[in-house]
């Protein structure tokens, strides 16, 4: 019988199975950046023990780093801090650095697909939850903590329980106005913000199959909200296209014998799943987020749910949502006024993220009460974006274009919510408190939803607007 993915690279990679049940594994590649470093570095140098392989840990800063003013020394002195510990750790331990003004830097799962270091079959591990993006090239990739940061430091290994495996087919074609963030955020309305606990998702089906690698990890990027521990679609030939030329993939003979074992590393036809779901993608509407978990979202025709329509353990985490967010049961989504439009993150800051949103934008205005900032995911991705004069087209709608960084993902650096803000984003979390304020509400949707909520300065539906954006730039990678 055939075997899936996550159980090839798990047998690969497994250095021995522990009494407590787990698995030690050996790490490929190790991303690590400024924040979930600190406290691990301090423990290497206490016990007198170097980073165990430096060729195969990278570190980048994209979390506290300011978008605006990114001069040193930080404004904010605790940044300053953080950043001057992590630039010295990665010194002494002998830590590669794609620091501010590095043509690298950028949020550290922009940068891994972007410079080739992510690649099928590895093992990958990084102190963020999101982690999980990396799977889009074929790869396992897991969200560690500080403690588990120091061990992949100091051995390059993990030890993890066994997941099993959760085939997801995503099936038929999408409609205009329809993006890989609304199939996602669709999958974890219907199988839950707990749905995934204990498992792998792997993605497939005709829609994901014919998804580009950008909309692949924007898909893997949120397997975490659904619970999954790691999520991962099988590596093909536009994996391979994808990764042919970039700074860190094998190059030349090198390549071709990559290819032949990256392809060996996907599940067999017949490979046998713990479950299988499938979702069809013709269904599927624009979604947009209401309450305090991704899985709280509705279609974009929707009206905002009663907490009767829920089974009895959800009805109270409804109810506190429906009065965090101020919204009342039978309303419209479309149609809520938003304050701040987001354009960022490592769910949606790459390139063909910010071209699609562009087109929705250009030529137009932002609506006058709204503060919208387009922050690129990587130096890379604003390089590129600025050749093709995106930051023109934002910068004339009336967007705040931005350094590279997290930026309004989470409340780590000054861009943050005031007060009961409203923000339309395409970040990944809309926990209370996410974006920097306690009482800031956030809306998750796609870029092309956020650029034209920041037109309209409310909740709307993509595919009404003007025949723009409805995925004319599909089937093309950001660069
Ligand atoms: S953009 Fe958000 S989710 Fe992604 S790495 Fe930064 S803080 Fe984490």
């Amino acid at each position: 019988m055939g075997q899936t993915l996550l159980r090839k690279v798990w047998d690969a990679h497994t250095v021995r199975r522990l009494p407590t049940g787990q698995t030690q594994l050996f790490v490929g590649l190790h991303l690590i950046h400024e924040v979930t470093t600190p406290q691990a570095f301090d423990e290497l140098r206490r016990r007198g023990w170097p980073v165990r392989f430096t060729h195969r840990t990278f570190g980048t800063v994209d979390h506290i780093i300011p978008t605006r003013a990114q001069e040193r020394p930080f404004a904010d002195g605790m940044a300053e801090a953080m950043m001057s510990a992590f630039e010295r750790n990665c010194r002494e331990f002998g830590v590669p650095l794609f620091d501010l003004g590095h043509e690298y830097q950028g949020i550290v799962h922009v940068i891994g697909p972007e410079l080739g270091l992510t690649q099928p079959g590895m093992t990958i591990a990084c102190g963020d939850s999101h982690t999980s993006t990396h799977g889009a090239l074929g790869a396992v990739a897991f969200g560690i903590g500080t403690s588990q940061v120091r061990d992949v430091l100091a051995s390059q290994c993990l030890a993890i329980e066994p997941l099993k495996v959760r085939r997801i087919a995503v099936t038929g074609s999408l409609g205009p106005g329809v993006y890989a963030k609304d199939v996602i955020l669709q999958i974890i309305h219907r199988l839950g913000v707990k749905g995934g606990v204990g498992y792998a998702y792997e993605y497939g089906g005709e829609v994901v199959d014919g998804m580009t690698l950008d909309e692949r990890m924007t898909i893997c990027n949120m397997s975490i909200e659904g619970g999954a521990r790691v999520g991962y679609v099988n590596p093909d030939e536009r994996t391979f296209e994808y990764l042919r030329g970039r700074p860190y993939a094998p190059a030349g003979e090198a390549f071709e014998r990559a290819q032949i074992w990256w392809r060996s590393m996907a599940s067999d036809p017949d490979a046998p799943y713990d479950d299988e779901v499938t979702i069809d993608g013709g269904a599927i509407e624009p979604m947009v987020t209401w309450g305090l978990n991704p899985g709280q979202s509705l279609g974009i025709g929707g009206r905002l749910p009663s907490p009767a329509d829920f089974p009895a353990k959800e009805r109270q985490g409804a109810a506190e949502a429906l009065e965090f967010m101020g919204f009342t049961s039978g309303d419209p989504i479309a149609g809520t006024p938003i304050d701040v439009a987001f354009l960022g993150s490592c769910t949606n800051g790459r390139l063909s993220d910010l071209r699609e949103a562009a087109a929705i934008v250009r030529g137009r205005r932002i609506a006058p009460r709204v503060t919208a900032l387009v922050v690129p995911g990587s130096h890379a991705v604003s390089q590129a974006a600025e050749r093709e004069g995106l930051d023109h087209v934002f910068r004339d709608a009336g967007f705040e274009w931005r350094g590279a960084g997290c930026s309004m993902c989470l409340g780590m650096n000054p861009d943050r919510l005031q007060g009961r803000q409203l923000c339309a984003s395409s970040s990944n979390r809309n926990f209370k408190g996410r974006q920097g304020s306690p009482t800031g509400r956030t809306l998750l949707m796609s870029p092309a939803m956020v650029a034209a909520a920041a037109i309209a300065g409310e909740v709307v539906d993509v595919r009404n607007d003007h025949g723009r954006g409805t995925g004319r730039t599909r089937g093309m990678d950001g660069g």
